[in-house]
């Protein structure tokens, strides 16, 4: 019997595309070679798909740590509503290759899950805030289990991980 195909989302940036602000990449061999073994893996790179170019001016997080602002770190373009829309966008467009979990880059204003720095009014930088394709994704899908890299570097995170990607696919067979 043919193995079933299991879909996970993964910043582009980590299977090794060369799609980051500086034209590099941080190919993850947890993410290349672990996950694309058992997994389909289905890059996403936000900010590129987007039209931001590549290479590209970095962008920063500021304000509000709930919904903050996209802002071009020198020339202070606001990419806020653009990368909000094109985010729900890429959402539906995913919807139906069912994915069962993501893997995301961590510390980035667009991918980041966890403690990515957003700038106060004050110049104090709060490492409480998430990247806003990482915002959209989860809020609009929060039965699907999404991890960052720094995260899986742990074996009992990828462990869980794995487990959680397993039991969601394994649920919607029912
Ligand atoms: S972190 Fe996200 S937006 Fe940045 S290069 Fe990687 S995939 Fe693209």
């Amino acid at each position: 019997m043919s193995k079933p195909i299991i879909r996970i989302g993964v910043s582009a940036c980590l299977l090794g595309e060369n799609v980051r602000y500086d034209g590099g990449h941080r190919r993850n061999s947890y993410v290349t070679e672990t996950l694309a073994e058992h997994f389909e893996l289905v890059p996403v790179c936000p900010e590129s798909e987007l039209g931001m170019g590549v290479p590209r001016e970095t962008v920063d997080l500021e304000g509000d740590i709930s919904a903050p602002q996209m802002i071009g770190t020198h020339t202070r373009k606001d990419w806020t509503q653009s990368m909000n829309c094109w985010a729900l966008n890429k959402i539906q467009d995913l919807a139906p290759l069912a994915l069962c979990g993501f893997v995301m880059k961590k510390g980035s204003p667009s991918c980041g899950v966890y403690r990515v720095p957003v700038i106060q009014e004050n110049g104090e930088s709060l490492p409480e805030g998430r990247g806003l394709f990482a915002q959209a994704y989860m809020r609009a899908n929060p039965e699907i289990p999404v991890e960052d890299e720094l995260r899986l570097e742990d074996p009992l995170v990828q462990a869980e991980f794995q487990a959680k990607v397993m039991a969601l696919h394994q649920s919607r067979q029912k």
